[in-house]
């Protein structure tokens, strides 16, 4: 059985655990040593159950958390060069021993589970999605993506549970108080996915096989949840897909752990 959930999801910090048969990795370290482990105790996991630490990109939000968790548990860290680089300054020192080196495109083994990283157009040095193979299915976490082209979407497809990013509702980034430069930077290529953006995705996705849908790094200041779940519900409408009969919706949420899901 996998077992899937976000430990903390948003700019504030990213944190999605996958494993399976009791042991697993973590997606990103985007949380404190207090709320990593209180984070796995509610759900009945401890630290020595986490076989790595995979990281997506240098962004704070995702590596805040990640020095500690390296000091104090000594998780293997799966990293890409680049991305290492652009990590190492900000989470002090931490025992290089631990790294393994990760390239997109090339699978590599953590655990019983096999992942995949495919590259990703966001403002980093090497930024990836991933996708993440187990015995019973397979898991895909996809966010901070500034839009979704047809090779990410190919890779991913298939993926029985989906963290996709649905970060702005446009309505509220264009009458929000960002200023315009950062609108613009939200918006572009190298930014974030919007609500609009992430249901059309999802219509393909769930073509293709996802039946659990963990919406995914929700603006706090450009989004709410009801938003985010209406608009998806509404482009997957468009092709007579229901949620609870085709699919299920869940919200990751910004300060605590989002539900389990098991299959
Ligand atoms: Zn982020
Ligand atoms: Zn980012």
């Amino acid at each position: 059985m996998i077992e899937s959930y976000a430990l903390r999801s948003g700019s504030s910090g990213n944190c999605i655990y996958v494993g399976e048969k009791g042991r697993g990795l973590i997606i990103d370290a985007g949380i404190t040593g207090k709320a990593f482990l209180a984070s796995l105790a509610a759900n009945g996991l401890s630290p020595d159950r986490i076989e790595g630490i995979v990281i997506t990109h240098e962004h704070i939000d995702h590596v805040s958390g990640l020095g500690v968790l390296l000091r104090r548990h000594r998780i293997p860290l799966y990293i890409s060069e680049d991305t290492w680089l652009g990590t190492a300054p900000k989470i002090g020192e931490v025992d290089q021993s631990l790294i393994r080196l990760i390239e997109p495109g090339v699978p590599f083994e953590v655990g019983a589970l096999s992942l995949t990283g495919i590259s990703v157009p966001h403002d980093a040095a090497d930024p990836m999605a991933f996708k993440i193979e187990g015995e019973c299915g397979n898991v895909s976490v996809c966010t901070d993506i500034g839009y979704l082209d047809s090779k990410v979407l190919e890779s991913l497809a298939g993926s029985r549970l989906l963290y996709l990013e649905a970060n702005y509702d446009d309505f509220m980034l264009a009458n929000g108080p960002y200023s315009r430069m950062l609108k613009k930077r939200i918006r572009g290529h190298y930014g974030h996915l919007s609500n609009e953006a992430c249901g059309e995705a999802l219509i393909e996705f769930v073509k293709r096989g996802t039946t659990e849908i963990v919406l995914s790094h929700l603006s706090q200041d450009n989004n709410l949840p009801q938003i985010a779940e209406r608009t998806v519900n509404g482009f997957l409408d468009m092709i007579g897909a229901k949620e609870g009969t085709d699919y299920r919706l869940n919200v990751a949420r910004r300060y605590d752990c989002s539900p389990m899901c098991r299959f």
